[in-house]
């Protein structure tokens, strides 16, 4: 896909659209950020390549404005999990969706790079990264610096667009291949487990940007992580009160994470925290055979309720 025929689909959204969210390049090479574009003067400065990681879809349920907005197959969830829970207005706006071959870790490319700073980053072709630093030119696999998310994608073509911009490509996953990491850590012992989550979430410094990045996390100001009355976590660093953190943001995601990554991508210390919701989508499509963000017509099963389910065998509860 050429980025020119995106600049031009931008345009022609912007005749309906008040804005389009997009990307275009950030402070340097590396890095993109989001754009509101306005007018189409400013979509010529619209990118889309493996540096636009950010979930664009996040801004939609507080923008007040018909909007367009550029998504990747993973954030496109995001549209349809906002639709089945009637936080934004479909109507108010476009789909621009892309295929995707894959983002970078801007976390990976600057360990390989040794923390130089980049004077320039392009990508020949959808398996390889140049990036150019002070200290010379350095080729990289995709397959090395990707984001973790891209490993296991299921769909790199959008669920939900009103435009398509380039080819569809199919997964080469499936749903057991995609949750083999969770499956391996889930098949551990109790005392395992326990471990491994203690040794991660030690590092967790309670900043709570995995919450603020999460396009699902919606109660605002209202979370119960600093909720004063009822007061429900202190502040404490300690194992209980992180434990609980992230207990609730878990459960708070039931049925919900759309596994756009965005959790992770955002936290500083470099800890697996949608390995948890995972776990739980995993559960979620065992039990009511359901995917977040897949299909618009689908209730999220912790909006339903049915006094005898199907498949949960209430005695043994
Ligand atoms: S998870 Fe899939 S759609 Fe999302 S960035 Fe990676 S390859 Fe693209
Ligand atoms: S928990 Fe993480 S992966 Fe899931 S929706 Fe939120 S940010 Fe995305
Ligand atoms: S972003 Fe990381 S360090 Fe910050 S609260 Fe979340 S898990 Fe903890």
């Amino acid at each position: 896909m050429g980025p020119e025929k995106l600049k031009e689909v931008i345009k022609e959204a912007l005749k309906d659209a008040e804005v389009v969210i997009a990307y275009k390049e950030g402070f340097d090479k590396l890095h993109s950020t989001p754009c509101f574009v306005t007018t189409p003067e400013e979509a010529d400065a619209v990118i889309f390549d493996p540096r636009c990681v950010q979930n664009l879809a996040s801004y939609l349920p507080s923008l007040k404005k018909k909007a367009a907005v550029v998504v990747k197959g993973c954030d496109s969830r995001t549209i349809v999990q906002y639709m089945q829970e009637a936080l934004i207005d479909r109507g108010k706006v476009t789909v621009i969706g892309i295929p995707c071959t894959g983002i970078v870790s801007i976390k990976k490319v600057m360990a390989k790079t040794g923390h130089q700073p980049i004077l320039d980053v392009t990508f020949p072709d959808k398996n390889t990264v140049v990036v150019k630093t002070p200290k010379g030119e350095q080729k990289m696999a995709m397959a090395d610096v990707a984001a973790d998310k891209c490993g296991s994608c299921l769909y790199p073509t959008p669920v939900v667009y009103d435009q398509l911009v380039g080819e569809p490509i199919e997964s080469d996953k499936t749903y057991e291949t995609a949750y083999k990491d969770v499956a391996e850590l889930a098949a551990k012992s109790l005392e395992e487990k326990k471990a491994y989550w203690e040794k991660e979430f030690d590092r967790c410094i309670r900043c709570y940007a995995c919450r603020n990045a999460c396009p699902m996390c919606v109660c605002q100001d209202s979370c119960i992580a600093e909720s004063r009355d009822p007061h429900w976590i202190s502040q404490k660093s300690n194992p209980t009160e992180k434990f609980m953190f992230h207990m609730i943001h878990a459960l708070h995601l039931a049925g919900r994470c759309v596994e756009c990554g965005e959790c992770e991508r955002a936290c500083p210390m470099g800890i697996p925290v949608n390995m948890l919701k995972r776990k739980i989508n995993q559960d979620m499509k065992e039990l009511y055979d359901y995917e977040p963000g897949v299909k618009p017509e689908d209730k999220p099963p912790m909006f339903t309720f049915s006094v005898e389910e199907k498949k949960i065998e209430e005695h043994k509860l």
